[in-house]
């Protein structure tokens, strides 16, 4: 976020105009500021949508604008770096766009990044040393459990995890262990884990650290994978998260033509994390940057329509005869994890598990039936697709592994687009019968 009364000419961007950002006391909605929130057209000609700014650097007004820059850099003058230097650091899209991702979540600031999984690898690097621990919820996506386990663990980082549906006493001696281990450096959450949908109760985790980390040593920060649900159906960050990561690939990019991941939540958090994505160059690139300020405008819509249609497919696909289970957050049984929803979620989402009767046979017969969905891996886009996690997204997992995971063959992952309901209950109702 710009401070918006420097117009001291430090540097070659003018502030733009303050924001509209309440009406008689009312504060406006982010469908309504995912419009004009963080532009002014003033500033780039009058041009109603700003401009792509295809540019590796910025020009100074001075020596002496280029000199203060670099004082903010390293921290010669307080109040750190303003303004755009390199487009390494920063640009215009890209600082448009993370004001209006912040708005989502209420969040202080965002920053947004290559890929999600850029995301989650600049988040880790900023705050673990060799010798700490990392404690997560499990199961985690499976490239950010290989960075946890097998990236990190060669530089001497650890991990213990706890199951997503844990307890707050579960959680306590899974942190309590891990300070035995060595300093606890960051908690970090994803929910609902995927495939098994299980949600965490990120209030317990907030409330076990608040227990177990007083005075002395300074408590972790906790980061959440906010994913699946963000930013319409959970906001972690007002259940006691100090970040949401976000792969914006998918519901936020939501067309499924970019790779791009976002991190909201504490600027003093995110000003650490800043510093090491400049170092590193994790920053989205200013044409995606701009693909996700057009996505962004109707990412309520979208979101709304997928989870409208999600329900009635679900509703659909739970009676069929043909149909083992279907596990989706709009059917929880477990009290625990009903409870968890209540508190933390306002809407089930479109992503979800459709257990089949039989096997690999019957998931394949299934899949390859489909006429409107396509078979892809992802998640979160307009269109509506399905794939096979035990034969594809998680092949390489062992099949030990896999079962507690309830990764069987016959289980067919679905994620829900906004086309017409009745035309994806057609499909579904087609290929359950091809079966
Ligand atoms: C897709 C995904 C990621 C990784 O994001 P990329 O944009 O593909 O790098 C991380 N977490 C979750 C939950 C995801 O679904």
């Amino acid at each position: 976020m710009q401070d918006e009364n420097d117009i001291s000419g430090t540097t070659p961007r003018r502030r733009p105009k303050a924001d509209v950002l309440e009406i008689g006391g009312r504060k406006l909605k982010p469908s309504t500021l995912m419009m004009g929130h963080g532009f002014d057209p003033a500033l780039s000609e009058g041009s109603l949508k700003p401009p792509i700014f295809l540019t590796s650097t910025f020009v100074f007004e001075s020596a002496a604008a280029g000199k203060r820059h670099f004082e903010g850099v390293t921290g010669k003058r307080p109040g750190g770096a303003e303004g755009l230097v390199y487009s390494r650091f920063n640009g215009p899209d890209q600082e448009i766009l993370e004001d209006r991702l912040s708005v989502w979540e209420d969040a202080e600031e965002a920053l947004t990044f290559s890929s999600g999984m850029s995301a989650i690898a600049t988040l880790l690097l900023t705050f673990v040393q060799p010798g700490d621990v990392i404690v997560h919820s499990g199961p985690l996506y499976a490239a950010t459990e290989t960075l946890i386990a097998r990236i990190l663990g060669r530089f001497g980082v650890q991990w213990l995890d706890f199951p997503a549906g844990a307890t707050r006493e579960e959680i306590e001696s899974v942190i309590e262990r891990a300070k035995d281990l060595g300093r606890v450096a960051l908690i970090y959450l994803e929910s609902p884990a995927n495939p098994t949908n299980q949600l965490v109760d990120v209030q317990a985790v907030a409330a076990a650290r608040a227990a177990l980390f007083d005075g002395d040593t300074p408590a972790p920060p906790i980061a959440i994978d906010n994913t699946f649900l963000g930013p319409l159906w959970s906001k972690p960050l007002e259940h006691g998260a100090d970040l949401s990561v976000y792969s914006l690939t998918k519901y936020a990019g939501g067309h499924s033509d970019l790779v791009a991941g976002g991190i909201v939540g504490k600027k003093a958090l995110l000003d650490q994390i800043r510093a090491m994505r400049n170092t590193i160059g994790t920053i989205t690139d200013p044409h995606t940057a701009w693909m996700l300020l057009r996505s962004l405008e109707t990412l309520e819509l979208r979101m709304t329509r997928a989870g409208e249609n999600a329900a009635k497919v679900c509703a659909f696909l739970r009676d069929h005869p043909k149909v083992e289970s279907v596990g989706y957050l709009g059917f929880l049984k477990d009290d625990r994890q009903a409870d968890i929803y209540k508190r933390h979620c306002t809407g089930a989402g479109s992503t979800f598990s459709l257990y089949l009767k039989g096997g690999e046979r019957e998931a394949f017969a299934f899949l390859d039936a489909l006429k409107i969905a396509k078979l892809a891996v992802s998640l979160g886009g307009t269109e509506t697709l399905a794939s096979a996690p035990a034969a594809m997204t998680h092949l390489s997992v062992p099949d030990e592994r896999k079962k507690a995971l309830n990764i069987t063959d016959n289980l067919v992952r679905i994620s829900i687009g906004v086309e017409d309901a009745d035309d994806l209950v057609a499909d579904f109702d087609q290929a359950l019968s091809a079966i």
